[in-house]
């Protein structure tokens, strides 16, 4: 059965690592992992380097870059007074070592995040707090957040439909939620297939496109006020990555170089070589709407619970 809309209109699209395969329904569109993997914490294991960062070299550098970015889009979205001290309260759910929220709190928010249990190290002290479990378990007050976010995370989650029911709780009535995703309707996803690094088997268990992720806000209760179909950050990478992988035969090359697990070298210098057509490429698929990163920024509607 489909888990957003309930449908048995189900067909099989790819094989998964394990035992596990691609489902796609044919009447929200959502492709999903069948079965879901038993140790998903153990998918976990590594994912982040010493002192919670991902990569080596000058990736860092971008990663910081991008997340003081997300700081200011959110300042944007909210319309929130600038350095004033006013507070509004955000929930950044999967903030990792929350270089967002830190951001946001030099900035007067009142910030606190989600992340599993070993997955935000370096935070203690830090100037937001940050519970640890999923946020179906956490309990948190209702209506107590202006703003909710998930940057690449929605699609990582066990029972996103849940999660869309407590978001919707501890929001408040007019509260926004942005929620971003790899867009599996996305050109560069066509393009390569099993190679398209945004994948990320097994630990993506959705695969969202604009038709199913807006499925699940509005049976959720959401509006939606507004779409992204371009990302910087993922769309751009998306094609890189994924190209260093089809011209190597073998995994994400340039990835794993990025990560300082030394292997790869040849195909992720060629694949930096590809990255003015990947530039290009990235902005015109967006500008159709298919874009392989997306971002669509949710409301809970004033006047509702
Ligand atoms: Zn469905």
């Amino acid at each position: 059965m489909c888990p957003l809309c309930g449908s048995q209109n189900l067909s099989g699209r790819m094989d998964a690592p394990g035992a596990s395969r691609l489902l796609e329904c044919a009447d929200c569109g959502i492709v999903f992992l069948e079965p879901v993997p038993d140790d998903l914490p153990a998918l976990y294991e590594g994912y982040r380097r010493e002192g919670g960062k991902r990569f080596l070299y000058g990736a860092e550098a971008l990663v910081r870059f991008f997340r003081v970015r997300r700081a200011r889009l959110i300042e944007r979205l909210s319309r929130a007074p600038r350095k004033t001290g006013k507070n509004l309260r955000i929930l950044d759910i999967g903030c990792g070592r929350g270089l967002m929220l830190a951001e946001l709190a030099s900035r007067g928010w009142e910030c606190y995040g989600t992340e599993l249990p070993g997955q935000a190290p370096g935070t203690s002290g830090a100037p937001f707090k940050v519970y640890e479990g999923r946020i179906s378990d956490l309990d948190l007050p209702s209506e107590f957040f202006d703003v909710v976010t998930l940057w690449h995370v929605f699609e990582h989650l066990r029972d996103p439909m849940r999660a869309l029911k407590e978001i919707r709780r501890i929001l408040k009535p007019g509260g926004l939620l942005v929620i971003s995703v790899p867009n599996i309707g996305s050109l560069q996803a066509k393009l390569f297939g099993r190679r398209w690094i945004h994948l990320d088997l097994p630990r993506h268990l959705y695969h969202f496109s604009p038709r199913s992720l807006g499925c699940a806000l509005r049976e959720s209760g959401f509006s939606i006020a507004d779409w992204s179909h371009f990302s910087a950050e993922h769309g751009i990478s998306g094609i890189i990555l994924s190209f260093g992988a089809l011209i190597s035969g073998r995994g994400h090359d340039l990835f794993s170089t990025l990560r300082g697990e030394g292997k790869g070298f040849g195909a992720a210098a060629a694949s930096m070589a590809f990255a003015p057509v990947a530039i290009v490429f990235s902005v015109l698929e967006a500008l159709l709407k298919r874009g392989g990163g997306m971002t669509v920024l949710a409301v809970k509607p004033a006047g509702t619970k």
